[in-house]
């Protein structure tokens, strides 16, 4: 296995938070992300490389071994499963909710629940869980347009503010998952490569508790 040490950053929303933390742990891009379409970044430290990739790659990266070390969302987590990885850090960013949704003053759908979401495997296992009826219905992206479309009676999606649910006559209803940004570690490089990834998990739990700790301006 070599020793170089690659990490695979989740583009978009996440990316503009994780930056800030990486570097407090010692780690910054030799160039600017947004002026470049490449997708693989050396970085100040010779043998650690980036990754910018689709957040939902991000587990299958880390899993399968092409990345070392990942930062995902955990309502991504939670869709792709655990296998193979570790997650050893909370990173404390991007922090929202995993919720059902309905139409606002709809009673929910006594019979099968027809479910539109991105997150297939969450919402089977919740609804299973729950003892409820439904078939869920993959979508890959605009959730709430479903129920006003006549596609779905519910769906499962992330709530931050619960804006983006008013705005289109929905609310939400039950929590499924509290979601913050966490730090994954492939199984195998936790042990080959320790001595590379302990030093830079204890920078980056340092940095993530300084940050908890300032004062909010
Ligand atoms: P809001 O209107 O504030 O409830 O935001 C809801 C929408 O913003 C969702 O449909 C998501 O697509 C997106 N969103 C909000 N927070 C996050 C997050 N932490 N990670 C990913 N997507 C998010």
């Amino acid at each position: 296995m070599s020793k170089q040490l690659i990490l695979a950053l989740s583009k978009g929303r996440i990316l503009d938070e994780t930056l800030p933390l990486l570097a407090d742990a010692g780690i910054t891009p030799a160039e600017d992300l947004g002026k470049s379409r490449k997708l693989l970044f050396d970085t100040n430290l010779p043998d650690v490389k980036l990754v910018i990739i689709r957040a939902t790659d991000v587990p299958t990266y880390v899993q399968l071994g092409a990345a070392d070390v990942g930062i995902a969302g955990k309502d991504v987590l939670l869709e792709h499963g655990a296998e193979g990885l570790y997650e050893p850090l909370d990173l404390d960013i991007a922090r929202c909710k995993l919720m059902t949704a309905g139409v606002t003053d709809q009673p929910p759908a006594t019979a099968r629940r027809r479910v539109a979401t991105k997150f297939v495997n969450v919402a089977r296992r919740y609804y299973a869980e729950q003892g409820i009826q439904a078939e869920v219905i993959k979508l890959y992206g605009a959730m709430e347009l479903a129920p006003l479309m006549n596609l779905a009676d519910e769906i499962v999606d992330i709530v931050d503010t619960g804006n983006t649910l008013r705005a289109n006559g929905m609310e939400p209803r039950e929590l499924i998952a509290h979601i913050s940004t966490r730090l994954v570690v492939n199984k195998a490089s936790m042990t080959m490569k320790h001595d590379r990834i302990k030093p830079l998990l204890a920078r980056l739990e340092s940095a993530v508790k300084q940050r908890q700790t300032q004062p909010i301006e």
